[in-house]
């Protein structure tokens, strides 16, 4: 039977999309491979009247919830491609007979790429972080690093700067320009040039961040701003417009969350240049309202 809409990707924003659809009691179908970008986090913070629970257990509880509406139907596994145009989309899985659908919504989410640096990625989502707001507080101040990875780094130390006693390291990067000088200067961040070679556990559950030159700095926790690549082939394939962000590309939409490409939505981190679960959240609302009235102004229509 062709669905109303298939949703790739089954996190925050996938799955707020879904829980409006299944309301407006239009069969969706959602495909999540089950690793959303804050598997790493043991907490998740800055979203109302959850801090501190887990994102898999958020999402998880959303499941549940989900499964209450019949039209809402979760297929667990990879997307491997979507094709066709509006009112006849299909995604195909290994393993399974195509599904198709007259809309398509993007809510795979971002893959964070890190520097090469020995010992940063097991450090990721626990002692080595991309974001303040989220999980700054529980750093509790102190001193804290932040390695240089885009022209954005001085702007993201000078941020950090309120959860702590900052460095920024410059590792591979330029070293800031006059006017990123002097906003660190004012933010009181320090500049340590020179290459980091490796991120390892010192004394008290301390950091050391060691530079190629031998010298080693203690800090408490550490940010870097990772390149963020656009999940799977979807949005290439389908001819959906893409534009650059300082991170990375995302997928270009309108205020509701409509692509370039008829018939096609994107909603999450996908489609934001900052996000988060709040954030992603409403951005899957919107396209699930997008969705259904698209549906909707075509049945009457036609
Ligand atoms: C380490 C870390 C900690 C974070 N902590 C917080 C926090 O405390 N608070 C906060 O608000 N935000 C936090 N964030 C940000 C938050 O994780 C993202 O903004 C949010 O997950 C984006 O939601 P999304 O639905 O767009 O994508 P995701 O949550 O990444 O979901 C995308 C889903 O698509 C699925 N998928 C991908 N490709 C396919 C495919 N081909 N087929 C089927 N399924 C596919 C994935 O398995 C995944 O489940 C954190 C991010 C990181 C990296």
């Amino acid at each position: 039977m062709q669905k109303d809409a298939i949703i790739i990707g089954g996190g925050f924003a996938g799955l707020s999309a879904a829980y409006i659809l299944g309301r407006a009691r239009r069969h969706v179908t959602i495909i999540d491979s089950g690793t959303p970008r804050n598997r790493f986090a043991a907490h998740s913070h800055g979203v109302l009247a959850l801090d501190g629970k887990s994102g898999l257990e958020i999402l998880a509880d959303a499941r549940r919830q989900l499964a209450a509406y019949p039209t809402v139907t979760f297929i667990e596994g990879q997307a491997d491609s979507a094709g066709g145009t509006i009112d006849n989309f299909h995604v195909h899985l290994a393993g399974r007979d195509p599904i198709t659908a007259k809309r398509l919504l993007l809510a795979n989410g971002m893959e964070d790429r890190l520097p090469d640096i020995r010992g940063l990625s097991e450090r990721w989502g626990k002692t080595v972080l991309h974001c303040p707001y989220c999980h700054g507080y529980e750093i509790g101040g102190g001193p804290i690093g932040v390695i240089a990875m885009h022209s954005m780094s001085a702007h993201q130390a000078a941020v950090v700067a309120d959860w702590g006693d900052v460095t920024l390291f410059t590792n591979a990067m330029p070293e800031p320009d006059e006017t990123a000088r002097s906003l660190l200067e004012r933010r009181n961040v320090s500049l340590q040039p020179g290459a980091v070679s490796a991120i390892e556990t010192g004394t008290d559950e301390m950091l050391w961040v060691r530079l190629a030159n031998g010298r080693v700095f203690e800090v408490k926790a550490l940010f870097v701003g990772p390149d963020m690549h656009i999940r799977g082939p979807f949005a290439e394939n389908l001819g959906c417009r893409l534009e650059e962000t300082p991170a990375g590309k995302i997928i270009t939409t309108d205020a509701v969350k409509a692509t370039s490409a008829a018939g096609v939505y994107a909603a999450g981190d996908i489609a934001r240049a900052f996000g988060n679960i709040t954030l992603s959240s409403a951005d899957g609302v919107m396209a699930g309202l997008g969705v259904h009235q698209s549906l909707m102004f075509a049945e009457a229509h036609p």
